[in-house]
């Protein structure tokens, strides 16, 4: 099964309402879809979505970096597989969508010559999943209704995004916690907004109140290593940690000084299915559970998403997959049943999805 084409096509969405967090504001998911073409007719789709503010990529860079890796998997046989996954990660560094979108085409492939669902393939035997849904940033009266929206329509974990000033997010959640039912789990994400001692002082704020959220994500900047373990260590709310993780070693470091409670895993960062895989069995090893989350994304990296969720059940025991949910329409085929809260995989070999080329109109 040799490939003979590799294409990329700009997916265009539209958002049922503006995408609002810490870092960035977004009326349409624009992303870049990736079709992998083998000469006995078999197609492989992958997709990521470029996240300047995050991974470093543009549009540009995303279609630059696999138009330098194409050549070399053209004329390359998917049998080849492990060498053609080592090819993507040793061309060229950083540029973790890009290549987690040739990835995820040919995990696609793979699992499709081996006429198995990815999810089995990788060993995976849940079908069922739940997810979150993300509440953008914004006044608390919009937020506190978003929530209940969400909640009516089967939401029972919300992710809060918070970070762009600490006494207003103290309101801010307070006040949603508040208005919900104790039953409602809250998860909150400051995206790297605040500083180590705001993040412990508005956590105590809460905490006395006995709002205790499942998790505070990324409250501070990447880098700010030594931040997550001063927090975590003056904190009883569990730490998650998004942005500060790309690679293996990046998580291995925060594992080792015990600075985390949990790990995001999102293959927009980890640059694809390969390390996501080993970044849940590294996560494992020192007995931390992982969610697996997304970017502003859509179905068929979602997808690819919830097969890696499936395979490492175990240990990726949370899900922020809701990406989605949030788009109003999407021009891809899907046997995957997005049922808001609820993620069904099907038994349809590979990813089960098909780009279907349509861009729509929503000027
Ligand atoms: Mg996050």
């Amino acid at each position: 099964m040799k490939i003979t084409n590799i294409q990329t096509k700009i997916l265009k969405a539209p958002l049922k309402t503006p995408f609002v967090t810490s870092l960035r504001r977004v009326y349409a998911l624009e992303d870049l879809v990736v079709i992998i073409k083998c000469d006995n007719g078999s197609i492989g789709y992958g997709e990521g979505a470029p996240t300047p503010q995050i991974t470093g990529e543009t549009m540009g860079a995303m279609v630059a970096t696999i138009e330098y890796i194409k050549p070399h998997l053209i004329g390359r046989e998917i049998e080849d597989f492990d060498a053609l996954i080592g090819l993507i990660h040793t061309l060229i560094v950083k540029n973790t969508t890009a290549k987690s979108a040739l990835e995820i085409a040919l995990y696609d492939l793979k699992a499709k010559s081996q006429k198995l669902p990815l999810y089995r393939m990788l060993g995976g035997t849940q079908n069922t999943f739940r997810t979150d849904i993300t509440i953008s940033m914004g006044e608390i009266d919009k937020m506190i209704s978003d929530c209940h929206a969400a909640v009516a329509l089967g939401y029972d974990t919300l992710k809060i995004k918070i970070g762009d000033n600490p006494s207003k997010d103290v309101e801010r959640v307070t006040a949603i916690y508040k208005a919900l039912d104790k039953n409602i789990k809250l998860r909150l994400d400051a995206n790297q907004g605040w500083s180590p001692k705001e993040s412990v002082a508005l956590l105590h704020a809460l905490e006395k109140q006995d709002i205790i959220a499942e998790f505070i994500e990324q409250p501070v900047a990447a880098d700010d290593i030594e931040g997550l373990k001063y927090i975590k260590e003056r904190v009883q709310t569990p730490l998650l940690a998004d942005e500060s993780i790309f690679s293996l070693s990046d998580a291995r470091r925060l594992l080792e000084m015990q600075a985390i409670d949990y790990v995001n895993i999102k293959l927009a960062k980890t640059a694809g299915i390969s390390q996501a895989l080993k970044l849940a069995d590294l996560s494992k090893s020192f007995g931390v559970k992982c969610m697996i989350g997304c970017m502003l994304e859509g179905p068929i990296s979602v997808a690819a998403g919830i097969h890696v969720a499936s395979a490492k059940a175990d240990i990726i025991t949370m899900l922020d997959l809701d990406a989605v949910s949030l788009l109003s329409s999407h021009p891809v085929e899907t046997s995957i049943a997005f049922n808001e809260s609820e993620i069904v995989l099907s038994d349809a070999v590979g990813l089960g999805v098909k780009y279907t080329g349509n861009t729509p109109n929503f000027n």
